[in-house]
């Protein structure tokens, strides 16, 4: 008989990938449900980008890449860096890796040991609690609420400041709430982590270009912090490479190296034709991105107004990223055709059978009153899966 490890049978489940896998499986069945589970943008990888892959791969960029990334790659990215962020990151600060998703863990299996505190403001995104454990690490949550902009403030963060302290996660803008931190709150957030220069902070802007109100603030612009500073990107999001698995780091030198040694251990270098594909993207404007940064507004905008003529859900206004997380805990209690809808995850399992509309749960998120509708979907479906959501919560009672 097959023990897995404690370590493994501690670890969730994705509930972003478990949920948009059940929808995948009930339309196999032949049912008619509305995907708005997964964060992942509904349009393709620009041409552009395909054809420096091709180009990749004529040229037989096809081996093993340096472990970190190409030279050339992480130039194009120390570039970007400057270009967009006005971060200063040479080459050998960056780290190239599988996908965003494994920066993370490279940082936090260099930083994090057992007992190590990390502190995470909720909502947050799903896996950064679930790498903490794997770290053995302890996850310390502080929640910001709807009430807020569920972002915190430098006095919240202090107060949750302990001697076993090691690290801070956050994500601006914000999957799943969209909040976006402004120059100022960031500011408010580095004048405390100055004085614990000891404390890494993870700065996740794989959202950066997705970003409705201007000009996207990084944390590491402020001198004070940027040595205890690790920001975060990729090309998923912005560029519509989800499957080509591509993320990075701007780093200490030290973590950079640190990141660089696991790595080299759990999988190398990503895909060598990602990597030169990737190239391309990071010389390109950002401007190239405007008409689909356009569709995300216009899509915002439809399912603010569709949540705002729902009663009983109260909906923050998202300033980035593709997610709305409305609160629904007016529902709670209440029951239709025999089933009570307690929490967050039995109104998903509610609106899934009810309304043929898959969402995750703000539980995943680390906030229970709310749920998260990614709204990475064309306006039709949009518009189709609200009037189904309205129609679902009208008949609860
Ligand atoms: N951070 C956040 C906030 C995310 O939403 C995601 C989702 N993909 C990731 C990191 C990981 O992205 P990827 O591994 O596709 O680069
Ligand atoms: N980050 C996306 C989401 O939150 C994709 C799924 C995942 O990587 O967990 O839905």
């Amino acid at each position: 008989m097959i023990k897995l490890s404690d370590r493994l049978m501690a670890m969730e489940e994705s509930a972003t990938i478990a949920m948009s896998r059940k929808s995948r499986e009930l339309k196999a069945e032949g049912k008619d449900i509305i995907s708005l589970s997964l964060g992942e943008p509904d349009f393709f990888t620009p041409q552009f980008i395909k054809d420096a892959a091709v180009e990749a791969m004529d040229n037989n960029f096809t081996l093993y890449t340096p472990v970190p990334g190409y030279d050339d790659l992480r130039e194009s990215i120390s570039l970007k860096f400057k270009r967009d962020n006005g971060l200063d990151y040479t080459k050998d600060q960056i780290v190239v890796s599988t996908g965003a998703k494994q920066s993370i863990a490279n940082v936090v299996l260099s930083i994090v040991g057992p007992g190590d505190e990390v502190i995470v403001p909720a909502p947050y995104w799903v896996s950064y609690v679930e790498i903490v454990k794997v770290a053995e690490g302890t996850p310390v949550v502080i929640t910001a609420g709807i009430d807020n902009d569920f972002k915190i403030t430098g006095k919240e963060l202090e107060a949750a400041i302990t001697p076993k302290t090691k690290m801070l996660i956050f994500s601006t803008p914000c999957n799943p709430t969209g909040s976006v931190y402004t120059k100022e709150e960031l500011y408010d957030l580095a004048c405390v982590l100055k004085k614990y220069p000891h404390i890494v902070v993870i700065s996740d802007e794989i959202y950066e270009h997705i970003n409705f109100i201007g000009k996207h603030e990084s944390l590491a612009q402020f001198p004070e912090v940027y040595n205890q500073v690790v920001t975060i990107n990729g090309v998923s999001k912005a560029w519509a490479m989800t499957g080509w698995r591509l993320g990075y780091i701007g780093a200490p030198k030290v973590i950079a190296d640190a990141c660089n040694k696991v790595q080299g251990q759990f999988t190398s270098g990503t895909c060598s034709i990602t990597q030169k594909a990737t190239i391309a993207a990071m010389k390109a404007d950002p401007i190239v991105l405007k008409d689909m940064i356009t569709a995300f507004n216009n899509r915002r905008k439809l399912v603010l107004a569709a949540l705002n003529d729902m009663p009983g859900v109260k909906a923050n206004v998202p300033v980035g990223a593709f997610y709305v997380f409305p609160e629904i805990a007016s529902f709670f209690g209440k029951s239709y055709n025999g089933f009570t809808v307690h929490n967050a995850d039995d109104m998903c399992l509610y609106l899934l059978s009810e309304a043929l509309v898959a969402l995750v749960t703000g539980d995943a998120f680390g906030d229970p009153n709310c749920i998260r509708i990614s709204y990475a979907a064309s306006e039709e479906t949009l518009t189709k899966a609200m009037d189904r959501i309205k129609q679902a919560l009208a008949k609860l009672a």
